[in-house]
Parts: structure tokens; C-alpha cells; sequence
């Protein structure tokens, strides 16, 4: 079974960005086993980062926690991030789903999420470079979960955006999911990599030992 990278682990993290920002370094972050060996990892420093959401640059802390035996130690990104990505999953994935849903042309939608033209441009491009392997995962994921399989479309980011929702739809039935949001669920998903340029395969990373709860959980 392949592991997440060592750079980053993105943890379903239920909190609203402004009161992630509010706690710093005080969030109730889980303690994680080591994706390498399985043992128990430790709070090991972190760093500071930048996010964007409706349109304002915070600072969010993001723990390390590392492995002795492996001397290893991952990120802990909240699901609301996506890796090497300023502005936030759900912002990115509206404009994915206006745009790629074919609801709306890049223009008005990056208007609409308050993000430059050429931002909202990438995503979208990047969303449909990596569509079709997307929509194999999520399709694939939506029914490890017990949901309904999903057909291929024959455009391949319709095809991705059904498979995201049919699997949010079948986790959402699990404890804690559904108050997530569909987004923040398809970067935990991911590891932040929904639009990442060079990246693991996501089904490599959903298997049950890696598709964690959110922790605390959410009340259904
Ligand atoms: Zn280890």
C-alpha cells in the first residue's frame, strides 16, 4: 500500500477558517500514526502559512508531528487548504464547480469567489488535466463507501465533479463527514492535491487504513 508523501498529511478538520485562525497553535489537532510504520507520532514543532478566503490573507499555524523510529515528520494541513494552493478548497472548488459543471464561464465565476481571472483560469485547466484519473478515484471511492457507482460522462471533469459528490454523498452517511462540505472532503481525500501539478494518485491514498474520520467528530 503506498503511503501519502512525508511532506504533508491533510487531517478533516472541522473548524471554520476564521476560528482555525483565532486558536493558532491552540487547535485540538489529532495525534496521527506514522503512515510509514504505524507507530505513534509526536507534536513536533511547525511553521506559518498563508491562506485566502472571502477575499482576506490570513496566518494559519500548521503543526508538524513527527516518528522517531521512521525520523520522519508530516504537515498537518487543515482540510480547508490545498497544498501549495493560497486561496481555500471550498473557493477553488466553487469555481471547479460553476466552471467544469458547465454552469458558468471562468470570468464570472472567479468574480464570484473573488480571485483573479488567471487564478481561477488554472484551476480550472488543472481540474481538467487531472479530470479523468479523478473521476476513476472518486468513482471508485463513492462505492468502497457503499455508494452509488457513477458511469463515465463523456466529458471527463462532469464525470470527476459527479464522482467528488456521489463519494461526499456516501461519506457524508459516515460519522462527522457531512459538515464538512464537499470540498474540504475531497482534499482530505487528495492530501490538498485536488489540482496539484505533480501528484500521488488519490485512490493511492483512500484506501479504509488512510480515509480517517474528522476528528472531533462532527454532530450529525
Ligand atoms: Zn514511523
Amino acid at each position: 500500500m503506498a503511503v501519502l508523501s512525508p511532506v504533508a498529511i491533510v487531517w478533516p478538520c472541522p473548524l471554520t477558517v476564521d476560528a482555525y485562525v483565532v486558536a493558532g497553535r491552540q487547535v485540538e489537532f489529532p495525534r496521527l500514526d506514522c503512515p510509514s510504520c504505524g507507530g505513534p507520532m509526536v507534536l513536533w514543532s511547525g511553521y506559518w502559512r498563508h491562506v485566502r478566503a472571502a477575499g482576506r490573507c490570513r496566518r494559519i499555524f500548521v503543526p508538524r508531528e513527527r516518528c522517531g523510529p521512521c525520523r520522519v515528520s508530516h504537515a498537518l494541513l487543515p482540510a480547508f487548504v490545498l497544498a501549495w494552493r493560497l486561496d481555500t478548497a471550498e473557493t477553488a472548488g466553487a469555481v471547479i464547480a460553476g466552471v467544469a459543471g458547465g454552469l458558468c464561464g471562468s470570468r464570472p465565476a472567479a468574480e464570484r469567489a473573488d480571485v483573479p481571472h488567471t487564478t481561477a483560469r488554472g484551476w480550472v485547466r488543472r481540474f481538467g488535466t487531472r479530470a479523468p484519473e479523478l473521476g476513476v478515484a472518486f468513482a471508485a471511492l463513492a462505492v468502497e463507501l457503499g455508494g452509488e457507482p457513477v458511469r463515465p460522462a463523456a466529458d471527463p471533469g462532469r464525470f470527476a465533479l459527479a464522482a467528488i459528490t456521489a463519494a461526499f454523498g456516501a461519506a457524508a452517511a459516515l460519522p462527522g463527514w457531512a459538515g464538512l462540505g464537499v470540498w474540504r472532503f475531497a482534499s482530505s481525500v487528495c492530501g490538498g492535491r485536488l489540482i496539484a501539478a505533480n501528484t500521488t494518485s488519490p485512490w493511492l491514498v483512500v484506501g479504509r487504513r488512510r480515509f480517517m474520520p474528522p476528528v472531533p467528530p462532527l454532530p450529525a
